[in-house]
């Protein structure tokens, strides 16, 4: 399998220098030449997520020198329960916060150092992976890189717009993780971390690679979950799953969107966005149109121009199959607030300010007379949102123990201007 980038001009790589590349130097995305035909049948000995994952990326790790670790690749990175969890007549959420973060990027992070680590010979230049987060990517990579002889992680986020305990989370691995806090949007970290990728002459002298939601290795195991998913709702369900996901730069539904076109049984797919509207108004006829983001509660998904959009468009070249493909609405900081509220009493479970957008999204479906059976995307575990949970349920929400190790460590992060000569200086000082 090779891949190519999204706007066609730069020359197409196989799996393993995709993944290290991260941009197509002609500033697109990378995606696969040609989407493998999987039968639902080619699953019947998978009985656990990394064997779905293992056959199911199989086809994309053709070809490639490591195919031959992709197993232990999904064995190592992927050991994350995910979960079905029914809170209602025909409603589970699929709850992707159980990895060492408690957010769903821990599989994708975890999927792509696993890659990386493996496609590193001994005696390359150390590797440094820059990743803008808008809160849980970052942790996320730090997780999965922190120690890892040969990488460093730089993570450029937010000041003052991620939750106090994603900025902790952020700052607290130290070693061969830089934490910067940008004063700026998560926007303008994105746009200073394209910039870096797309600088040849500080990556002469500083191996650089991303980590973003626009990096392959990140999006191909995000297919996995709703694969394993799907299949494990069709055992006793004739009717596909629908799924509704909390959507912010597109990179996990993507994923599921790619496992349905891999013929998975997987029904409609609902998009569920924040007050930045850019996907939904696109859904709605008008052409698309990036804007600033906005700050809302449910902060990972404030996000103004999504950048796997490309991938989705390259997917449907036609602008209304698109359209007709999915829907997407956007879920205001009040309706949150209001789902995080009555999610314990109505559902059995507080769920996080992401997933409050998709249950609400869900709840419109089934005022509309839709029974058929969702999965809403469980994206993160609530205690990373404590500050904005608790004033409104009035009691605290517990911690999961692998959050509760991290916050007990100390935490630091550096300020940085949003500006990019200040970024660079900082990538290229030899101790970053
Ligand atoms: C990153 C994130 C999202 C948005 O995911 P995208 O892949 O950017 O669409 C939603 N919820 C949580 C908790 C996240 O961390």
């Amino acid at each position: 399998m090779n891949y190519v980038s999204t706007r066609g001009q730069a020359p197409a790589l196989g799996l393993g220098a995709a993944l290290a590349a991260g941009l197509a130097p002609d500033g697109g995305l990378y995606v696969p030449q040609a989407l493998p035909a999987l039968r639902i049948e080619d699953f019947d000995e998978c009985d656990d997520l990394p064997a779905v994952a293992t056959r199911l990326l199989r086809p994309f790790f053709d070809g490639d020198p490591l195919s031959d670790a992709l197993e232990a690749i999904c064995r190592d990175a992927l050991d994350i329960p995910a979960p079905l969890h029914a809170i209602a007549p025909n409603t589970a959420l699929l709850e992707l916060f159980h990895g060492p973060t408690a957010a769903f990027k821990d599989f994708g992070a975890r999927f792509l150092a696993a890659c990386l680590a493996r496609l590193r010979t001994p005696d390359a230049p150390t590797l440094s992976v820059l990743v803008a987060t808008s809160g849980d990517t970052g942790a996320a990579v730090a997780a999965a890189f922190h120690r890892r002889p040969g990488f460093r992680v730089v993570i450029l986020y937010p000041d003052g717009r991620v939750s106090p305990r994603q900025a902790h989370q952020l700052g607290c691995f130290g070693d061969n993780v830089t934490a910067l806090r940008v004063a700026g949007s998560f926007d303008d970290c994105q746009a200073l971390v394209k910039r870096a990728l797309n600088d040849a002459e500080l990556k002469a002298t500083t191996p650089l690679t991303s980590a973003n939601s626009i990096s392959l290795g990140r999006l191909l195991p995000q297919m996995s979950y709703y694969a394993h998913a799907a299949l494990a709702h069709r055992r006793t369900r004739a009717a596909p799953l629908n799924v509704v996901i909390p959507t912010g730069n597109l990179g996990n539904a993507l994923g599921c969107i790619l496992a349905r076109a891999l013929s998975l049984p997987i029904g409609d797919i609902a998009l569920a966005t924040n007050a930045n509207r850019v996907l939904p108004e696109f859904f709605a006829g008008t052409d698309y149109t990036a804007r600033a983001s906005v700050a809302t509660l449910a902060n990972a998904m404030d996000v103004g121009d999504p950048s796997n959009f490309e991938r989705l468009r390259w997917l449907y070249p036609d602008a209304a199959v698109l359209r007709a493909a999915f829907r997407a609405e956007s879920v205001d900081d009040d309706a949150i607030r209001a789902t995080l509220r009555a999610s314990r009493e109505r559902y059995g479970t507080q769920v996080c300010p992401h997933t409050a957008t998709a249950l609400r999204v869900l709840e419109h479906l089934r005022a509309g007379g839709d029974a058929r059976d969702y999965a809403v995307a469980a994206t993160a575990h609530p205690a990373k949102f404590d500050e904005v949970i608790e004033p409104l349920i009035g009691t605290a929400v517990d911690v999961p123990p692998a959050l509760a190790a991290l916050l007990l460590r100390p935490s630091h992060a550096e300020p940085l201007a949003a500006d990019y000569a200040a970024l660079r200086r900082r990538l290229a000082a030899p101790s970053a």
